[in-house]
Protein backbone atom coordinates (compact mmCIF):
# COMPACT_ATOMS: atom_id res chain seq x y z
CA UNK A 1 0.00 0.00 0.00
CA UNK A 2 1.29 3.40 -0.95
CA UNK A 3 0.65 7.30 -0.17
CA UNK A 4 -2.57 8.84 0.51
CA UNK A 5 -6.34 8.88 -0.86
CA UNK A 6 -7.66 12.22 0.10
CA UNK A 7 -11.83 12.26 0.39
CA UNK A 8 -13.87 15.35 -0.24
CA UNK A 9 -15.22 18.04 -2.26
CA UNK A 10 -13.82 20.65 -4.31
CA UNK A 11 -15.50 23.67 -5.56
CA UNK A 12 -15.49 26.51 -7.85
CA UNK A 13 -14.70 30.08 -5.70
CA UNK A 14 -15.63 33.35 -6.50
CA UNK A 15 -13.12 35.42 -4.85
CA UNK A 16 -12.87 39.77 -4.78
CA UNK A 17 -10.70 41.03 -6.74
CA UNK A 18 -11.14 44.46 -7.87
CA UNK A 19 -14.66 45.09 -7.47
CA UNK A 20 -16.61 44.26 -8.99
CA UNK A 21 -14.44 41.88 -10.39
CA UNK A 22 -14.46 38.68 -9.29
CA UNK A 23 -11.16 36.00 -9.03
CA UNK A 24 -12.13 32.29 -10.10
CA UNK A 25 -10.34 29.55 -8.15
CA UNK A 26 -10.67 26.11 -6.94
CA UNK A 27 -10.78 24.81 -3.23
CA UNK A 28 -12.34 22.88 -0.68
CA UNK A 29 -10.65 21.36 2.71
CA UNK A 30 -9.64 17.76 1.41
CA UNK A 31 -8.38 19.35 -2.33
CA UNK A 32 -6.19 22.13 -0.74
CA UNK A 33 -4.44 19.84 1.60
CA UNK A 34 -4.27 16.84 -1.39
CA UNK A 35 -2.46 19.71 -3.25
CA UNK A 36 -0.17 20.66 -0.64
CA UNK A 37 0.80 17.02 0.28
CA UNK A 38 1.56 16.63 -3.52
CA UNK A 39 3.82 19.34 -3.29
CA UNK A 40 5.86 18.02 -0.19
CA UNK A 41 6.63 14.79 -2.13
CA UNK A 42 3.85 12.83 -1.25
CA UNK A 43 1.97 9.89 -3.54
CA UNK A 44 -1.74 11.14 -3.24
CA UNK A 45 -4.66 11.01 -5.18
CA UNK A 46 -8.03 12.72 -4.83
CA UNK A 47 -11.56 11.10 -4.90
CA UNK A 48 -14.64 13.09 -5.50
CA UNK A 49 -17.38 13.41 -8.02
CA UNK A 50 -17.62 15.64 -10.28
CA UNK A 51 -19.50 16.91 -13.31
CA UNK A 52 -18.80 16.58 -17.32
CA UNK A 53 -18.85 20.71 -17.28
CA UNK A 54 -15.40 22.56 -17.77
CA UNK A 55 -15.02 23.62 -14.36
CA UNK A 56 -14.84 19.83 -13.97
CA UNK A 57 -12.30 20.03 -16.53
CA UNK A 58 -10.19 22.88 -15.11
CA UNK A 59 -10.31 21.20 -11.92
CA UNK A 60 -9.11 17.90 -13.11
CA UNK A 61 -6.22 19.57 -14.88
CA UNK A 62 -5.61 21.50 -11.67
CA UNK A 63 -4.77 18.13 -9.90
CA UNK A 64 -2.39 16.92 -13.13
CA UNK A 65 -0.79 20.03 -13.33
CA UNK A 66 -0.24 19.63 -9.30
CA UNK A 67 0.79 16.04 -9.48
CA UNK A 68 -2.38 14.46 -7.58
CA UNK A 69 -3.80 11.46 -8.88
CA UNK A 70 -7.41 11.68 -10.61
CA UNK A 71 -8.19 7.70 -11.26
CA UNK A 72 -10.45 8.23 -8.03
CA UNK A 73 -12.26 10.78 -9.24
CA UNK A 74 -15.89 10.09 -11.23
CA UNK A 75 -17.87 11.95 -13.31
CA UNK A 76 -21.51 12.69 -12.75
CA UNK A 77 -23.83 13.20 -16.14
CA UNK A 78 -25.55 15.90 -15.21
CA UNK A 79 -24.57 17.34 -11.43
CA UNK A 80 -21.83 19.84 -11.52
CA UNK A 81 -19.64 21.15 -8.80
CA UNK A 82 -20.69 23.39 -6.11
CA UNK A 83 -20.00 27.00 -5.57
CA UNK A 84 -18.47 29.29 -3.19
CA UNK A 85 -18.40 33.26 -3.33
CA UNK A 86 -16.53 35.45 -0.66
CA UNK A 87 -17.56 38.44 0.47
CA UNK A 88 -15.15 41.11 2.72
CA UNK A 89 -17.10 42.72 4.67
CA UNK A 90 -16.42 46.39 5.86
CA UNK A 91 -14.80 45.75 9.18
CA UNK A 92 -12.15 43.45 7.46
CA UNK A 93 -13.79 40.13 8.26
CA UNK A 94 -15.03 37.76 5.36
CA UNK A 95 -18.83 36.06 5.13
CA UNK A 96 -19.14 32.38 2.37
CA UNK A 97 -21.99 32.15 0.26
CA UNK A 98 -22.66 28.75 -0.55
CA UNK A 99 -24.53 26.61 -3.45
CA UNK A 100 -23.64 23.48 -3.05
CA UNK A 101 -26.26 21.32 -2.39
CA UNK A 102 -27.10 19.41 -5.39
CA UNK A 103 -22.86 19.13 -5.89
CA UNK A 104 -21.48 16.11 -7.55
CA UNK A 105 -19.82 15.17 -4.67
CA UNK A 106 -22.66 14.79 -2.39
CA UNK A 107 -23.16 11.38 -3.88
CA UNK A 108 -19.89 10.19 -2.81
CA UNK A 109 -20.04 6.76 -1.66
CA UNK A 110 -23.97 6.41 -2.02
CA UNK A 111 -23.29 3.19 -4.36
CA UNK A 112 -22.02 0.05 -2.26
CA UNK A 113 -19.10 0.00 -4.39
CA UNK A 114 -16.18 1.82 -3.24
CA UNK A 115 -14.44 3.79 -6.06
CA UNK A 116 -11.96 0.80 -7.20
CA UNK A 117 -8.32 1.57 -5.85
CA UNK A 118 -9.15 3.89 -2.74
CA UNK A 119 -8.81 0.96 0.15
CA UNK A 120 -5.13 0.03 -1.53
CA UNK A 121 -3.79 3.44 -0.25
CA UNK A 122 -1.50 3.38 2.90
CA UNK A 123 -3.71 6.16 4.67
CA UNK A 124 -6.68 7.77 3.70
CA UNK A 125 -7.62 11.26 4.75
CA UNK A 126 -11.36 12.83 5.32
CA UNK A 127 -12.90 15.29 7.32
CA UNK A 128 -16.22 16.29 8.78
CA UNK A 129 -17.23 18.28 5.80
CA UNK A 130 -16.94 15.23 3.70
CA UNK A 131 -19.11 13.27 6.25
CA UNK A 132 -21.73 16.48 6.43
CA UNK A 133 -21.97 16.53 2.60
CA UNK A 134 -22.90 12.69 1.90
CA UNK A 135 -26.23 10.72 3.24
CA UNK A 136 -26.34 9.44 6.58
CA UNK A 137 -26.62 5.70 4.03
CA UNK A 138 -23.46 6.82 2.77
CA UNK A 139 -21.58 7.40 6.18
CA UNK A 140 -22.40 3.86 7.00
CA UNK A 141 -21.01 2.34 3.92
CA UNK A 142 -18.07 4.78 4.05
CA UNK A 143 -17.73 3.71 7.81
CA UNK A 144 -18.08 -0.03 8.11
CA UNK A 145 -15.23 0.24 4.40
CA UNK A 146 -12.90 2.13 6.78
CA UNK A 147 -13.36 -0.59 9.54
CA UNK A 148 -12.30 -2.94 7.01
CA UNK A 149 -9.59 -1.28 5.75
CA UNK A 150 -7.70 -0.45 8.98
CA UNK A 151 -8.28 -4.41 9.96
CA UNK A 152 -6.22 -5.13 7.22
CA UNK A 153 -3.49 -2.39 8.02
CA UNK A 154 -4.52 0.57 6.01
CA UNK A 155 -4.56 3.74 8.36
CA UNK A 156 -7.11 6.79 8.70
CA UNK A 157 -6.45 10.21 9.32
CA UNK A 158 -9.30 13.04 10.02
CA UNK A 159 -10.02 16.29 10.98
CA UNK A 160 -13.17 16.69 12.08
CA UNK A 161 -13.88 20.64 10.10
CA UNK A 162 -17.12 21.49 12.05
CA UNK A 163 -19.34 23.54 9.53
CA UNK A 164 -22.63 23.98 11.23
CA UNK A 165 -24.84 24.89 8.41
CA UNK A 166 -23.85 21.89 6.69
CA UNK A 167 -25.76 19.52 9.40
CA UNK A 168 -29.32 19.04 9.82
CA UNK A 169 -28.21 19.31 13.36
CA UNK A 170 -25.63 19.86 16.40
CA UNK A 171 -25.68 16.13 17.56
CA UNK A 172 -25.70 14.73 14.39
CA UNK A 173 -22.38 16.21 13.78
CA UNK A 174 -21.54 15.03 17.19
CA UNK A 175 -22.60 11.23 16.68
CA UNK A 176 -21.28 11.28 13.41
CA UNK A 177 -17.83 12.92 14.66
CA UNK A 178 -17.55 10.54 17.68
CA UNK A 179 -18.06 7.64 14.98
CA UNK A 180 -15.25 8.60 12.87
CA UNK A 181 -12.82 9.33 15.55
CA UNK A 182 -13.63 5.89 16.85
CA UNK A 183 -12.08 4.60 13.43
CA UNK A 184 -8.84 7.27 13.10
CA UNK A 185 -5.54 6.61 13.68
CA UNK A 186 -4.62 10.14 13.52
CA UNK A 187 -6.75 13.20 14.60
CA UNK A 188 -6.12 16.60 13.41
CA UNK A 189 -8.09 19.00 15.05
CA UNK A 190 -8.64 22.32 15.70
CA UNK A 191 -9.58 23.79 19.40
CA UNK A 192 -12.08 26.03 17.84
CA UNK A 193 -13.89 23.60 16.02
CA UNK A 194 -14.22 21.13 18.72
CA UNK A 195 -15.32 24.47 20.87
CA UNK A 196 -17.99 24.81 18.56
CA UNK A 197 -18.81 21.80 18.06
CA UNK A 198 -19.65 20.33 21.89
CA UNK A 199 -20.63 24.11 23.22
CA UNK A 200 -17.07 24.14 25.50
CA UNK A 201 -16.58 27.61 26.67
CA UNK A 202 -13.41 26.56 28.89
CA UNK A 203 -10.44 25.13 26.69
CA UNK A 204 -9.17 23.04 29.55
CA UNK A 205 -12.86 20.98 29.27
CA UNK A 206 -12.41 20.46 25.28
CA UNK A 207 -8.71 18.84 26.31
CA UNK A 208 -9.52 16.58 28.90
CA UNK A 209 -12.40 15.31 26.85
CA UNK A 210 -10.10 14.91 24.10
CA UNK A 211 -7.37 13.35 25.80
CA UNK A 212 -10.00 10.82 27.58
CA UNK A 213 -10.65 9.64 24.02
CA UNK A 214 -7.27 7.91 24.47
CA UNK A 215 -6.95 7.89 20.56
CA UNK A 216 -3.76 7.06 19.44
CA UNK A 217 -2.55 10.48 17.48
CA UNK A 218 -4.35 13.54 18.35
CA UNK A 219 -3.02 16.79 17.21
CA UNK A 220 -5.07 20.13 18.34
CA UNK A 221 -4.66 23.22 16.52
CA UNK A 222 -4.65 26.34 18.52
CA UNK A 223 -3.61 28.99 16.08
CA UNK A 224 -0.60 31.22 16.34
CA UNK A 225 -0.53 29.44 19.67
CA UNK A 226 1.96 25.69 20.45
CA UNK A 227 -0.19 23.20 18.56
CA UNK A 228 -1.06 19.93 21.46
CA UNK A 229 -0.18 16.83 20.79
CA UNK A 230 -1.42 13.42 22.98
CA UNK A 231 -0.48 9.73 22.05
CA UNK A 232 -2.09 7.09 23.24
CA UNK A 233 -4.23 9.57 25.53
CA UNK A 234 -1.15 9.97 27.10
CA UNK A 235 -0.10 14.11 28.73
CA UNK A 236 -0.40 16.59 26.16
CA UNK A 237 2.78 17.59 24.90
CA UNK A 238 3.07 21.52 23.81
CA UNK A 239 4.45 21.97 20.05
CA UNK A 240 5.28 25.34 19.11
CA UNK A 241 4.58 26.60 15.61
CA UNK A 242 6.31 28.87 13.61
CA UNK A 243 5.50 32.65 14.01
CA UNK A 244 4.61 34.49 11.15
CA UNK A 245 4.67 38.37 11.17
CA UNK A 246 3.15 39.13 8.04
CA UNK A 247 -0.33 37.16 7.74
CA UNK A 248 -2.23 38.07 5.16
CA UNK A 249 -5.44 35.51 4.65
CA UNK A 250 -5.82 32.36 7.31
CA UNK A 251 -8.12 30.34 4.59
CA UNK A 252 -6.27 26.66 4.79
CA UNK A 253 -4.34 27.22 7.50
CA UNK A 254 -5.39 23.65 9.06
CA UNK A 255 -5.51 22.21 5.51
CA UNK A 256 -1.90 23.37 4.62
CA UNK A 257 -1.28 22.10 8.32
CA UNK A 258 -2.71 19.06 8.13
CA UNK A 259 -0.40 18.50 4.53
CA UNK A 260 3.00 19.08 6.26
CA UNK A 261 2.18 16.46 9.37
CA UNK A 262 0.83 13.80 7.50
CA UNK A 263 4.41 14.26 5.26
CA UNK A 264 6.37 14.22 7.82
CA UNK A 265 5.02 10.93 9.78
CA UNK A 266 4.80 9.58 6.39
CA UNK A 267 8.58 9.91 6.63
CA UNK A 268 8.68 8.08 10.08
CA UNK A 269 9.66 12.05 11.74
CA UNK A 270 8.12 12.35 15.41
CA UNK A 271 4.88 14.21 16.41
CA UNK A 272 6.74 17.24 17.59
CA UNK A 273 8.81 17.39 13.85
CA UNK A 274 5.88 16.95 12.06
CA UNK A 275 3.76 19.68 13.74
CA UNK A 276 6.84 22.27 12.62
CA UNK A 277 6.64 20.80 9.56
CA UNK A 278 2.65 21.08 9.03
CA UNK A 279 3.46 24.74 10.89
CA UNK A 280 5.91 25.72 8.27
CA UNK A 281 3.31 24.43 5.61
CA UNK A 282 0.54 26.59 7.00
CA UNK A 283 3.03 29.39 8.01
CA UNK A 284 3.70 29.60 3.91
CA UNK A 285 0.39 29.97 3.04
CA UNK A 286 -0.86 32.23 5.77
CA UNK A 287 1.21 35.18 3.75
CA UNK A 288 -1.15 34.77 0.49
CA UNK A 289 -4.60 35.25 -0.38
CA UNK A 290 -6.69 31.94 -1.04
CA UNK A 291 -6.21 28.55 -0.49
CA UNK A 292 -3.99 27.76 -3.16
CA UNK A 293 -1.31 29.84 -2.91
CA UNK A 294 0.83 29.77 -6.44
CA UNK A 295 3.86 27.45 -6.49
CA UNK A 296 6.42 30.20 -6.81
CA UNK A 297 4.79 32.10 -3.89
CA UNK A 298 4.47 28.81 -2.12
CA UNK A 299 7.83 27.46 -2.97
CA UNK A 300 9.67 31.12 -1.76
CA UNK A 301 7.54 31.33 1.77
CA UNK A 302 8.22 28.05 2.81
CA UNK A 303 12.19 28.51 2.38
CA UNK A 304 12.51 32.20 3.94
CA UNK A 305 10.04 31.00 7.07
CA UNK A 306 12.18 27.50 7.64
CA UNK A 307 15.42 29.70 7.55
CA UNK A 308 14.21 32.35 9.41
CA UNK A 309 12.79 29.70 11.93
P1 LIG B 1 -7.88 26.25 11.16
O1 LIG B 1 -7.31 26.93 9.95
O2 LIG B 1 -8.33 24.84 10.89
O3 LIG B 1 -8.91 27.09 11.89
P2 LIG B 1 -5.77 27.06 13.01
O4 LIG B 1 -6.27 28.46 13.00
O5 LIG B 1 -5.51 26.45 14.34
O6 LIG B 1 -6.67 26.03 12.20
O7 LIG B 1 -4.43 27.07 12.17
C1 LIG B 1 -3.78 25.88 11.77
C2 LIG B 1 -2.28 26.08 11.83
O8 LIG B 1 -1.93 27.21 11.01
C3 LIG B 1 -1.76 26.41 13.22
O9 LIG B 1 -1.49 25.24 13.96
C4 LIG B 1 -0.49 27.18 12.88
O10 LIG B 1 0.55 26.28 12.56
C5 LIG B 1 -0.89 27.94 11.62
N1 LIG B 1 -1.40 29.27 11.97
C6 LIG B 1 -2.66 29.72 11.95
N2 LIG B 1 -2.74 31.03 12.33
C7 LIG B 1 -1.48 31.41 12.59
C8 LIG B 1 -0.85 32.65 12.99
N3 LIG B 1 -1.56 33.74 13.24
N4 LIG B 1 0.49 32.66 13.15
C9 LIG B 1 1.24 31.56 12.89
N5 LIG B 1 0.73 30.39 12.51
C10 LIG B 1 -0.61 30.29 12.36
Amino acid sequence: MKGIAAIGEVMIELAPLHPPTLRLGYAGDTYNTAIYLARHGVPVSYCTHLGQDRHSDAILAQLAHEQVNTQLISRHPIRLPGLYMINNLPDGEREFSYWRDQSAARLLFSEVQPPVGLFEHAMIYLSGITLAIISPEARAHLFEQLADYRARGGRVAFDSNYRPRLWPDQATAQNTTRQCLQLTDIALLTLDDEQLLWGEADEAISLARLRALGLTELVVKRGAKPALVSEQGGDWQPCPVVKVSNVIDTTAAGDSFNAGYLSARLMSANCATAVRTGALCAGAVIQHKGAIVDRDAYNTSHQDLSQQS
